[in-house]
């Protein structure tokens, strides 16, 4: 795992936070409290939050890390282990802030094109990643923006035999695919990120978690801000998993909606992408996104290579009622 890690890296040491009982603090340079405590840095370690999500997923503290959001998570492991011109390997189309973060970090990046139905072999992707002396691959499972999945065998043996550290990026899991977690300390290049952006509706708090050998986990440590997830995040977070029966139903409900959707997609014979996570691709000469819009609907149009494609999130059953009745007022 080590050879993987910057050389800069590997001296540096977490920042520690000295965790004492007190009855006068005043080590900090905090302010004075006038609002709910919230003069106080929050717990930089973030242990209750830690370990509820450590029982919920029967997983060992020591595996974790939070951010704030999945983002900053992503951001990290390339502060942690690329080097300047060192390459970051993934998928065409994929989440576009993986080749800005990229870019921002000073590393090339090389999208491995899908085919037409946005799908890949796996033994050409391995070829790929091989040929571009990738040091990292960062695959979104399921994709966005598609909503594919790469089936579970087909992730591990890109896990076994590339070079890389593997970073799966399950922001979309709860919708659909097969997870990784299982397997994080069985491997020494495999780091799976989550976020409560998605299934548990909380994109506001900016909330995300890691998933990784106890190795990686520290060395991430050591490069992230202290005090990098705050107070009222934590606080919200640790609510969230004491209401998972409410997030289940929530999940069930939008892949009920999503089922619906994409139905009525099809009669209206616009050729959806069949979808595993919270949002529904499809392809369509008209500019839709520009008559929903004059509607007050938001849906995300594409460009470039995916010029004519439209991602639509799956919204409440009113609201996707309303999306469909007005894409066929627009079609008609
Ligand atoms: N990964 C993927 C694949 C995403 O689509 C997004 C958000 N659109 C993120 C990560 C960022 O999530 P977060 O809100 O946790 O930063």
């Amino acid at each position: 795992m080590e050879k993987y890690v910057r050389d800069k890296i590997k001296d540096l040491k977490s920042y520690q936070v000295n965790k004492v009982p007190y009855t006068i603090k005043l080590d900090a340079n905090e302010g004075i409290d006038w609002k709910d405590g919230l003069n106080r840095y929050p717990d930089d370690s973030a242990e209750e939050l830690i370990k509820k999500i450590a029982s919920w997923l029967d997983k060992p503290t020591e595996q974790l890390l939070i951010g704030n959001g999945s983002s900053e998570l992503i951001e990290l492991t390339l502060k942690t282990f690329l080097d300047p011109d060192e390459c970051v390997v993934s998928l065409d189309p994929t989440f576009s802030m993986y080749q800005v973060f990229t870019t921002i970090y000073n590393g090339r990046y090389a999208g491995f094109k899908l085919d037409d139905d946005f799908e890949f072999e796996t033994d050409d992707f391995i070829r790929f990643i091989k040929e571009e002396k990738a040091k990292i691959v960062l695959l979104s499972n399921p994709n966005n923006p598609t909503g594919k999945s790469i089936p579970y065998n087909e992730i591990i043996k890109i896990v076994e035999t590339s070079d890389a550290i593997v970073v799966l990026d399950e922001a979309y899991i709860e919708f659909g695919g097969e997870s990784l977690i299982d397997v994080i300390d069985q491997y020494d290049n495999l780091i799976v990120l989550r976020t409560f952006s998605k299934a548990f509706g909380m994109a506001g708090i900016r909330l995300g978690y890691m998933l990784s050998n106890e190795g990686v986990i520290d060395y991430i440590k050591r490069v992230k801000s202290p005090y990098n997830v705050n107070q009222v995040t934590q606080e919200n977070g640790i609510k969230a998993l004491e209401n998972m029966s409410l997030i289940k139903k929530n999940i069930d409900l939008i892949k009920k909606e999503r089922s619906w959707l994409y139905q009525e997609l099809l009669k209206l014979d616009i050729l959806p992408v069949d979808s595993t996570a919270n949002f529904i691709l499809f392809k369509y000469e008209k500019p839709v996104a520009k008559y929903l819009l004059d509607e007050g609907i938001q849906i995300r149009k594409f460009s470039g290579k995916l010029d004519n494609y439209y991602r639509i999130t799956v919204g409440t059953n009113e609201e996707n009622q309303v999306v469909i009745q007005k894409l066929k007022e627009c079609i008609k």
